[in-house]
């Protein structure tokens, strides 16, 4: 198999590089261990979101949201791509200063107080014991997916205009660089028992990198909880919100059912740690009274009737400063990564994505804050590759 570009993962980051490179007239082909949306993406709450506490970040969400715009309408992707926008519930003094962010990267916003908002969205309450501060912020572009849905109709439609995909787990540790061409700008890949030829390899594997040891890429990885409810009526109608006073979020991501939780999460060691689902907690203690305490907080906020039907877990990857890590892999010409999405990676993909691309094709810079040679110590001797 000869192609230009491999990428390793098809999640939100590798779907996304792939796009980017398609859209180049690149041939691509991206080799996913399971199915399109497996890790984090598909378990993810769906809501790619232009609430974030940091203007890069509000930026990066903001230009990936407008290649998710020209995506719908590329690839006919408007039924699983909704633009629902997201109100955010919190005290007046945050909202002021978020309000100034968005205003910063340049992001169209509404501040209302809790009247206003309860008249907008009657299924809303805002009075419980929150005290006279409460305002609400809204922003109008935020975009709502089922995610798992999306990567698997993401991913056939780039197989349609296409993107070559293999399920296979790429043997990442056997990849060797071309000594003939003396300058490591070819490579090979053991996939299945047979070498994937390419001139560049793009890792997106999320939480998966860490087990990839030499990447020069230390990646934490987190476990993360997601609540689902059913909802009389179903979700329609409800606007993705979070609630930054209780520390809450629900999205109606997924047809007919709110997902949601809180922002706790627990360190594991390996991805595989992280996943898992449950449909019946009534044998484990801590997780019905932590289920509990979800379904109290989001019936604190609405005037509607639930009910809980699963909880599932899924990875989050993360460097140490907590920035994405976007650019060529120390030590390789041609070996890119993509990762470090955390918590919030479904937005900012598709503009990192488009990032590296520009990056890889035409030397575009990287941010610097993104850089993949950050985590280096200069006299760190495994640069043994040379580039
Ligand atoms: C419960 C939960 C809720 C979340 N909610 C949101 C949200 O609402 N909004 C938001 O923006 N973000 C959210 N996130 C975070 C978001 O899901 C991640 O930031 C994003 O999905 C990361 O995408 P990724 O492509 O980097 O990784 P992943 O989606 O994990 O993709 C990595 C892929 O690589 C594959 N892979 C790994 N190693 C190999 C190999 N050797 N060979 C082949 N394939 C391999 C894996 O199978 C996987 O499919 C949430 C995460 C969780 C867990």
């Amino acid at each position: 198999m000869g192609v230009d570009v491999v990428v390793v993962g098809a999640g939100i980051a590798g779907l996304s590089v792939a796009e980017a490179m398609l859209n180049r007239g690149v041939k691509v082909c991206v080799i996913e261990a399971k199915h399109a949306g497996y890790g984090a993406t598909g378990r993810s709450a769906g809501i790619a979101t232009l609430q974030m506490n940091d203007v890069l970040d509000v930026r990066l969400a903001k230009k990936g949201i407008d290649i998710m715009d020209e995506w719908k309408r590329r690839y006919n992707l408007y039924d699983v791509l909704s633009t629902t926008g997201l109100l955010s519930i919190d005290r007046s003094e945050s909202i002021t200063t978020n309000a100034r962010i968005f205003s910063d990267a340049d992001v169209a916003y509404e501040v209302m107080d809790a009247k206003e908002a309860m008249d907008r969205w009657p299924w809303l309450r805002l009075d419980a014991g929150d005290g006279g501060d409460v305002e609400c912020i809204y922003t109008k572009d935020d975009v709502c997916m089922d995610p798992l849905l999306f990567a698997r109709i993401f991913a056939d439609r780039l197989k349609d205009m296409g993107v070559e995909f293999v399920i296979s787990k790429a043997d990442i540790m056997s990849i060797k660089v071309d000594e003939k061409h003396n300058n490591n700008n070819h490579l090979t890949l053991r996939v299945d028992n047979r070498d994937v030829d390419a001139d560049t390899l793009i890792l997106c594997t999320g939480a998966w990198t860490k087990g990839i040891s030499n990447l020069y890429a230390p990646i934490n990885i987190l476990k993360v909880p997601l609540i689902f409810f059913k909802i009389e009526h179903g979700s329609d109608m409800i606007v993705p919100f979070s609630d930054e006073i209780n520390r809450t979020y629900f999205i109606p991501s997924r047809a007919g059912m709110l997902v949601g939780a809180d922002y706790t999460t627990w360190s594991v060691d390996k991805a595989e740690d992280a996943l898992g689902e449950v449909l019946n907690w009534d044998a484990d203690p801590d997780l019905s009274s932590y289920i509990k305490y979800i379904r109290g907080l989001l019936l604190s906020r609405i005037n509607l009737n639930i009910h809980e039907s699963k909880v599932h877990f899924g990875p989050i990857s993360i460097t140490p400063d907590g920035r994405p890590i976007v650019g060529r892999v120390p030590g390789f010409k041609n070996i890119y990564i993509l990762d470090g999405l955390k918590g919030y990676g479904l937005a900012r993909a598709p503009a990192l994505a488009y990032m590296l691309v520009e990056h890889i094709l035409d030397g575009a810079e990287i941010v610097g804050e993104l850089g993949s040679t950050r985590f280096i110590s200069i006299n760190d001797t495994r640069l043994v590759q040379g580039g």
